[in-house]
């Protein structure tokens, strides 16, 4: 690539030097972003793109609201949980206060995969069961505990292979692709406590079933009606405990349901949330019993330095606060609805389109090679997102074959950008089509 103009190499080609290959970006050709606002992104050569995968900052980039109140206390005060202020122990209080009973204890860390770590730790200190059941297709984060439990080969195309021994898997319930499909995919969750009450049998009795509760890595699709509800009560049923990831489909997300083990109607034993909580500024939080945050206490430690700081509280705090007064789980409603008959229309005009999953503003467009065998339309939908960026549009595929756009705008995102997302889609799709 060309030298950038002050002769040195590009920004490009100096990232790739100094990252490793493991962390890739998005893109061949990536634009040069300075700046957001609201549900856009700017380059540096001033072009706006409609940001739709930005679940992290769930109100839109550059909230003024969390500038002013993360400014005004990095003025003020930055440090450790160790010392006494307001703004932690009211942070703590209102996350604790959005879960139902008996959900009442809370941990504050900076990332999801923190979460998810500490969430299993806390499951495997107070059962003394050191077996986990997780899915296949999930991605839970990068930390020991947390990758071991990912199995998604959009990843690692050797994660089933290289879990450690305690991880045991069970099939990805997905009702549109997997083994069981539509009405046969009630058989997933017998399967599953099959493997469960297998354990058990063995002496190996799992401490810890660990899910996302609406299936956001496999595109958005939600669990078989009563799937939570079996697994749970099976590995309850041998002092196990239930671990619910909501960190990419919790907080407001789904529309109807500020968590996804709502639609469910489970309450699990402990719940994990990071993503939105801090709008972009790192934030992570497990939230469990009383009794189960006890049992922890003689076999592990906890502290974070910065998880729950002075500044990270006042963000998280600005974010529930912004949530509310701008009514943005409704928006995810209202937009969200819209936004999916939009692109469930889509499949009228376009083959291509095998389904649209989601809820709320967590929406999947899954692209198929034929409806009936429904042959994932991989390099079609890597070519689609290239096209969208064309278009001003920053979209990404996902699942375990990279055939799904996820789609999880800032949840300010409007009517009026969410036509221009289906439009945008309506043209790539066609010029697909035209070209292929
Ligand atoms: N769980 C899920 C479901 C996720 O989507 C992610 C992030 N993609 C994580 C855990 C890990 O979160 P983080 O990147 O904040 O460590």
């Amino acid at each position: 690539a060309a030298p950038d103009s002050d002769g040195r190499p590009d920004l490009l080609a100096r990232r790739r030097a100094s990252f490793a290959t493991v962390q890739g970006h998005y893109y061949a050709e990536p634009p040069r972003i300075e700046r957001g606002w609201r549900h856009h992104l700017v380059s540096t050569e001033g072009r706006s793109y409609l940001d739709i995968v930005n679940n992290v900052t769930p109100l839109g980039h550059a909230h003024p609201g969390v500038e002013r109140a993360v400014t005004r206390q990095l003025r003020r005060l930055n440090t450790n949980s160790r010392f006494h202020y307001g703004s932690v122990v009211e942070f703590t209080e209102r996350l604790a206060a959005l879960l139902p009973d008996p959900l009442d204890t809370v941990f504050l860390v900076n990332s999801g995969s923190e979460a998810v770590d500490l969430g299993i730790r806390l499951a495997i200190g107070a059962t003394g069961q050191h077996d986990v059941v997780a899915l296949r297709e999930a991605y839970h984060g990068w930390t020991y505990a947390s990758d071991a439990v990912s199995t998604s080969l959009q990843d690692n195309p050797n994660a089933l292979s290289t879990r450690p021994s305690w991880v045991h898997t069970v099939d990805s319930p997905n009702s549109y692709r997997g083994r069981h499909r539509g009405e046969e995919a009630a058989r997933y969750a017998p399967e599953a406590v099959r493997l469960v009450e297998e354990l058990a049998a063995s002496g190996r009795p799992p401490g810890a079933f660990v899910s996302e509760s609406y299936y956001g890595n496999a595109g958005g699709v939600p669990l078989p009606a009563g799937y939570l509800e079996q697994l749970y009560a099976a590995v309850r049923r041998h002092g196990g405990l239930a671990v619910a990831d909501e960190i990419q489909v919790g907080y407001g997300r789904l529309g109807e349901w500020f968590w996804g083990f709502e639609e469910q109607g489970v309450v699990p034993d402990i719940v994990c949330v990071a993503k939105a909580m801090g709008n972009g500024h790192p934030l992570g939080a497990v939230i469990t019993s009383r009794a189960v945050a006890e049992r922890y206490r003689d076999q592990g430690y906890f502290f974070s330095s910065t998880g729950g700081s002075p500044v990270s509280s006042v963000a998280g705090l600005t974010v529930l606060d912004a949530l509310r007064d701008e009514d943005l789980q409704d928006n995810a409603v209202r937009t969200g609805g819209q936004l999916k008959e939009r692109l469930t229309a889509l499949g009228d005009r376009h083959g291509i389109v095998g389904a649209v999953h989601g809820s709320g503003l967590y929406l999947g467009l899954e692209l198929v090679r034929d409806r009936t065998t429904l042959e994932p339309a991989t390099e079609e939908t890597a070519e689609l997102c290239d096209r969208m960026l064309d278009l001003g549009v920053v979209v990404q595929p996902t699942g375990d074959h990279l055939n799904i756009l996820k789609i999880k705008p800032p949840l300010c995102i409007d009517a009026a950008a969410a036509d221009f997302f289906a439009d945008a889609l309506d043209l790539a799709l066609t010029q697909l089509s035209a070209h292929r």
